[in-house]
């Protein structure tokens, strides 16, 4: 489903009534939409429009989905890049994708820019780095940073980025002017996860009695992204099955699957075990 996210614009089709829950969230970055779609209202009273804002949770709780609806509310293209992507890059070459990144944002402007994953490039400087490759990131951070301090006040690209771990980031980067605001994106509450539950299910045929409460309790601890998962692997499990439309046994089979799933995972990196 993901083509269908962008045309051959970037332009996005998600909007805040495809993130469930998340209200503070929603809330704090409905307020970047109003700087893209209205600059001059905060401009001309002598404002400053932020440069960037960071996105900060757990993982598969919607950072990326929240980007993308902010670009989709504003009708503004979306121009993304993943710091993991920096990690194995020959010299000089992190450095010019986000030259290259910056230049067409702002050729599109007004535009948001998404830098996922940020650690892996923005990791504050002299720590320990696994890839061995200190230098090509720091160059790419450096360029980062270089890219935002070079914003004059018409520029109107914003950049989100996403973390999930904060704390680990270089503190230039988290410098006003920067990436000065953070805005917190945490695993859902069971109020929540039903909502998230009714955006997955819209497209899913179901028996009309589903009790979508009933799986909302039996969710604790799941992610957006691990609901989505448990929609789409009850309606593959249904059709396996030749059934026109999904049970409740199929969403707790689903549900029983990837609370597997979550269970090695945190075997696998708890380094306790
Ligand atoms: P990561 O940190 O792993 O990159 P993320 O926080 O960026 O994760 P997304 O990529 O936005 O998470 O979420 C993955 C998918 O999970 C979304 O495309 C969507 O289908 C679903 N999802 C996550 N959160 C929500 C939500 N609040 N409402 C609806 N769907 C959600």
């Amino acid at each position: 489903s993901k083509a269908k996210l962008f045309d051959e614009k970037n332009s996005i089709k998600v909007s805040f009534k495809d993130v469930a829950g998340l209200e503070g969230a929603k809330d704090e970055i409905v307020e970047i939409v109003e700087f893209l779609k209205n600059p001059e209202k905060y401009t001309s009273i002598g404002g400053k429009i932020p440069k960037g804002a960071l996105l900060v949770g757990p993982p598969g709780t919607g950072k990326t989905l929240l980007a993308k609806a902010v670009a989709g509310e504003a009708n503004v293209p979306f121009f993304s890049l993943s710091g993991s992507d920096f990690v194995e890059m020959f010299v000089g070459v992190g450095a010019s994708r986000v030259r290259d990144l910056f230049k067409q944002a702002k050729e599109k402007a007004p535009a948001i820019i998404f830098i996922d994953e940020i650690d892996a490039v923005g990791r504050a400087r002299g720590k320990s780095n696994f890839s061995g490759s200190n230098d090509e990131r720091e160059n790419t951070l450096n360029q980062l940073l270089t890219e935002m301090d070079g914003f004059g006040s018409h520029t109107n690209v914003i950049v989100l980025a996403a973390t999930n771990r904060a704390e680990i980031l270089d503190k230039a980067l988290l410098r006003a002017g920067r990436f000065d605001r953070q805005i917190y994106v945490d695993l859902p509450d069971v109020k929540e996860r039903e909502a998230i539950f009714n955006v997955h299910l819209r497209n899913i045929k179901k028996v009309d009695n589903l009790d979508i409460d009933f799986l909302a309790k039996q969710t604790p601890g799941f992610s957006g992204a691990d609901i989505a998962n448990v929609c789409n692997e009850a309606a593959l499990t249904a059709a396996r099955k030749n059934k026109t439309q999904v049970d409740m046994q199929d969403f707790l089979d689903a549900v029983d699957r990837i609370i597997g799933g979550l269970e090695k995972k945190n075997k696998i990196i708890s380094p306790e075990e």
